[in-house]
């Protein structure tokens, strides 16, 4: 019902941010028909579930192939929804349909049953085998409506999982288009479900009868959404928003850093979570540093005009959070060397790069989510790093530079870090996505990503036994107690088990 059908033009308006067009209308669905989705998922989950790796492979397969077939359509549904240049839109859907390549190529290895060492209990075989949860729902956000959400679907589907998909009510024609595909390529009906609403049915998706929520929004909501799934003790994925920092070293290659932090600060109207929010620079690159800067900021085209770069804000309250967070920075003594509050026209915010920016503007703490790269001072890499980890966000991060680069990479208190290059990680899929603090918890993407939608189970299965050495019993031999404690201090207490130990891994005993 709430997939393929012609909707009705009432319920939720579409509008296009940059021209206030309508792109289209969806009806608005609440709690009564998000609970007869997810009972609908309930019954594919079992048909879905009980499929071989290799048949759920090969559905996938067709899949993918209808998103492919379809790229055109959805890109363009993505720009008009969202406002963003159509080559964004095209790259979102693309790195959308890679993630469903790869959750189904790899789930067959990974969720494979693994026979793992049964330490001191040589006799009997452990094992820990992997099971889809049952019925995932998905919450998504508007910033990015196809590539954030297929992080999750994807992944979920492809470790034996239904889904049932509230996108956002600002970004929902993309969304029922792919559930339009997966109804004509997926090989058990009601497997993907996309209800379309506002918060009410997000929340009733939350405290629905779903086997593990997958959230992707602010951290405000996201709270919200944990709340509702603690009364039935749900399972949640929390993917939040950031404040990434982008550290600048003496030895960085500048021309390609300045291009990078602009590009990573302002890509998307900087409406990305992974956004380059904060920048530090080292104090002996710094003038040089921000001259580069603002000549590349400068040659970032905004506007509605199909040649832009960027496009509008898509959310209008965005646009007063972006004005009060530059405001704040300019009444705390920052000064603007492009853009700044006054630039700003109705949805359309210009680039702004702010110097003499201070960690107690709201600049420098809250998510900004507009072009807005503000650059800090630094005195050397140390004072980088403690006020890049000096936030409750920490989704991801940018180390610029040569020496010592990869240790400071690995000191930054944050889900994802790249190495002189911006953003790269979300476009990795074999790399595990997710943050920490109020960015938060949980991996999607990866390996770990088709982890976090499956049920593990570990199973021990007693092969011999050995005489006196059958702790599971009440017949126990006498002198038990001595034994014990004679195991306890000749194997731990001594060096036996570390002379030992390559023996005993070789033999999985340890
Ligand atoms: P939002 O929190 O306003 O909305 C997200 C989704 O939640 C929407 O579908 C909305 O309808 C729904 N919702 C609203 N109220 C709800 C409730 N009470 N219960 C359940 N669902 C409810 O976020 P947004 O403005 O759409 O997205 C922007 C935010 O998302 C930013 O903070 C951004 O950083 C973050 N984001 C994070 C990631 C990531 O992977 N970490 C990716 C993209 C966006």
């Amino acid at each position: 019902m709430v997939t393929a059908q012609t909707f009705a033009p009432q319920g939720i308006e579409v509008k296009n941010p940059n021209d206030g067009s309508t792109v289209g209308h969806v009806p608005e669905y609440g709690a009564a028909e998000v609970d007869q989705a997810i009972a609908r998922a309930r019954t594919a989950s079992r048909r879905w579930g009980a499929l071989s790796h290799v048949q759920r492979r090969k559905d996938l397969a067709a899949f993918r192939r209808g998103l492919a077939t379809q790229a055109e359509t959805l890109a363009t549904l993505v720009h008009r929804e969202t406002g963003k240049p159509k080559v964004d839109a095209m790259s979102e859907v693309l790195l959308a349909i890679q993630h469903v390549a790869h959750a189904a190529s790899r789930a067959e290895e990974v969720l494979a049953t693994r026979t793992v060492s049964s330490g001191l209990m040589a006799n009997l075989k452990s094992t820990v085998s992997y099971h889809p949860l049952g019925v995932i729902g998905v919450i998504g956000p508007w910033n990015y409506p196809i590539f954030t959400p297929m992080g999750s679907i994807a992944y979920a589907l492809a470790a034996g999982n239904a889904v049932v998909f509230k996108p956002s009510e600002l970004t929902p024609l993309v969304a029922v288009e792919v559930a339009k595909i997966a109804q004509q390529t997926l090989s058990v009906p009601d497997v993907l479900q996309v209800v379309t609403g506002r918060g009410p049915a997000g929340a009733a998706l939350a405290r629905g009868a779903v086997d593990k929520i997958a959230f992707t929004g602010s951290p405000a909501t996201g709270r919200k959404v944990m709340m509702a799934a603690a009364e039935r003790l749900t399972p949640v994925l929390l993917e939040l928003g950031g404040k990434d920092p982008m550290i600048v070293l003496p030895d960085a290659d500048l021309d390609k850093a300045a291009e990078a932090a602009v590009w990573g600060a302002m890509t998307n109207a900087g409406q990305a979570c992974v956004s380059i929010e904060r920048c530090y620079v080292h104090d002996a690159v710094y003038d040089r540093f921000v001259d580069k800067v603002v000549a590349e900021a400068r040659e970032v085209r905004f506007g509605a005009d199909p040649g832009a770069h960027i496009g509008a804000i898509t959310l209008p309250a965005q646009v007063e959070i972006i004005k009060r967070h530059l405001e704040d920075a300019r009444d705390k003594g920052a000064r603007f060397l492009l853009g700044g509050p006054d630039a700003i026209e109705g949805n359309m915010v210009p680039p702004a790069v702010v110097v003499d920016v201070t960690d107690e503007m709201q600049l420098m703490q809250d998510e900004t989510f507009g072009p807005v790269l503000p650059i800090a001072r630094v005195k050397d890499g140390d004072e980088a790093l403690s006020r890049a980890n000096r936030s409750r966000y920490g989704l991801g991060s940018a180390v610029w530079g040569k020496s010592g680069v990869r240790e400071l990479a690995d000191k930054i208190v944050s889900g994802m870090t790249t190495i002189n290059t911006v953003l790269a990680f979300g476009s990795v899929p074999t790399l595990p996505f997710g943050g920490i603090g109020e960015s938060g918890f949980g991996r999607i993407h990866g390996d770990e990503g088709l982890r976090e939608f499956s049920r593990t189970k570990s199973i021990v299965e007693q092969r011999f036994t050995i005489p006196g050495m059958n702790f599971f019993t009440f017949k126990v031999p006498p002198n038990l107690y001595d034994q014990l404690k004679g195991m306890a201090e000749k194997l731990y207490g001594t060096a036996v088990l570390d002379k030992a130990s390559e023996v005993l891994k070789k033999l999985h005993i340890l």
